[in-house]
């Protein structure tokens, strides 16, 4: 029987599974030495950084997990993004530490409201663990403390990132064929942004 593999809707793969491994265990440890004798609330951002959440927080100490949601879209036709909180933590953060996870930032846009979010809140500090940095792609301040990789600006699926909710369950990190997002235009070859909406 041929079943259907969305492995071949993957260009080229940029992080594989032992590569992702590597990293969340690089990072884990490395949040383990800087909060050793604290608590941390691991601030897992829905649902993409999930996976990296999981395999990160494997190599840490004590610490809690609480989850959030945000999505940022585009207000106009202007690159000016706003961000909506989705769902809220569940949890009195006035005086802990925080890590935000994050699958990838961007334009910076999530993390800049996420990190003003939990200061007005009187969080005690904030820092950011994400699997990706695409360091290109921002348009607004926004500092990741802690990087698994640094990533082109591509569009990229797998280990938490979706195209339409697809792709999240890759174990690993990939670039996505063109015709999957773009039928029309298989045969045309980017060379530089070929980020879909999302
Ligand atoms: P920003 O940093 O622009 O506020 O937004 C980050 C969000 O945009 C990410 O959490 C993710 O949902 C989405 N995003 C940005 N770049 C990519 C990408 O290359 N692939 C996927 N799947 N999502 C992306
Ligand atoms: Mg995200
Ligand atoms: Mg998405």
């Amino acid at each position: 029987m041929n079943q259907p593999d969305m492995n071949n809707d993957i260009e080229r793969v940029l992080y594989s599974e032992a590569d992702i491994a590597k990293a969340a265990k690089r990072v884990g440890e490395q949040l383990a030495a800087d909060y050793q004798g604290r608590t941390p609330i691991i601030l897992s951002v829905l649902k993409g950084a999930v996976l990296w959440t999981v395999d990160v927080m494997r190599h840490m100490q004590y610490a809690e997990v609480e989850f959030i949601d945000v999505s940022s879209y585009n207000g106009g036709i202007s690159s000016s993004g706003n961000v909506d909180l989705v769902t809220d933590l569940q949890t009195d953060i006035n005086g802990r530490d925080i890590i935000i996870m994050e699958d990838i930032v961007d334009t910076g846009r999530s993390l800049k409201f996420m990190i003003e979010l939990l200061k007005n809140r009187g969080a005690k500090s904030v820092k950011t663990a994400s699997l990706l940095d695409k360091k290109d792609g921002r348009v607004v301040e926004a500092t990741v403390d802690y990087v698994g990789f640094d990533v082109p600006k591509a569009f990229v699926v797998g280990y938490g990132l979706d195209y339409k909710q697809l792709y999240r369950n890759l174990p690993y990190v990939g670039v996505l064929k063109r015709e999957v997002y773009d039928p029309q235009h298989a045969d045309i070859v980017d060379t530089v942004d070929i980020t879909p909406n999302h």
